[in-house]
């Protein structure tokens, strides 16, 4: 028993951030959140803010290093983020020890991988790659069934995010979201690429369709415009 339990603490995750700050995006904007971004991606997005993830150098720490990190921010929402946290087989041990630490912990994906592996108390935010992206037709089989049943099980435990190029990526998302009445299920956010479609473009075509989404702005993005990585 007490060698499992140190094998976990000596479990490895390849880390490309580890930092505090206001969370800028999903229904949880606004509040003090500790983000765990950890490396390598499975996909290239055209539009990613995100390349230092699978370009560049990254730390491997154990699972007591980053929970160690974690005790200086009792009882604080942690994001687990990349890249694509999912590649990382560790991750699901590391969610289990911050859950048992008694943190609220959402974990963004990019959708290609199943997120029926992850444990049911954490609350998902899920890409769905739209046809401009770079990373169309990636979304894992099953996945939209697995979210709408998250979200039959426990409420917002799963949030579906669109992120928008412009006017054919919108329609191609609106007409996914009407097919599959995801709105109905899941909280659904629209979000523009930064200098690609407008906040007021997207914001006037949601309501002239009386589009029940929400649109979502990088709030980290506009308190730090400055600053490109950990915020
Ligand atoms: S999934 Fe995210 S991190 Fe990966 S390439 Fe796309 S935007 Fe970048």
């Amino acid at each position: 028993m007490v060698k499992a339990v140190m094998d976990i603490s000596q479990r490895l995750l390849n880390i490309s951030e580890l930092f505090y700050s206001i969370q800028g995006e999903s229904t949880y904007a606004g509040l003090p959140c500790v983000f765990i971004r950890l490396a390598g991606c499975n996909l290239r997005c055209r539009y990613c803010d995100a390349r230092y993830t699978y370009e560049e150098a990254h730390a491997t720490m154990t699972m007591d290093a980053i929970l160690s990190f974690m005790d200086g921010y009792p009882g604080t929402l942690v994001e687990i983020t990349g890249g694509e946290p999912l590649l990382q087989e560790s991750v699901h041990s590391l969610i289990e020890q911050l859950l048992a630490k008694g943190h609220t912990v959402l974990l963004e994906t990019n959708g290609s991988l199943p997120i029926n592996t992850i444990a049911p108390e954490v609350i998902v935010v899920m890409d769905i790659k739209t046809p401009d992206s770079g990373s169309a037709e990636t979304l894992a089989s099953g996945n939209i069934a697995s979210a709408k049943e998250r979200n039959r099980t426990i409420p917002g435990s799963c949030e579906i995010k669109f992120v928008l190029t412009g006017r054919n990526d919108y329609i191609w998302a609106r007409d996914l979201v009407n097919r599959e009445a995801l709105n109905m299920s899941c909280p659904t956010l629209f979000s523009p690429v930064k200098g690609e479609l407008s906040p007021e473009d997207l914001a006037s075509w949601i309501l002239q369709d009386q589009l029940s989404v929400r649109l979502q702005l990088q709030l980290h993005t506009l308190i730090w415009p400055h600053l490109s990585r950990g915020i």
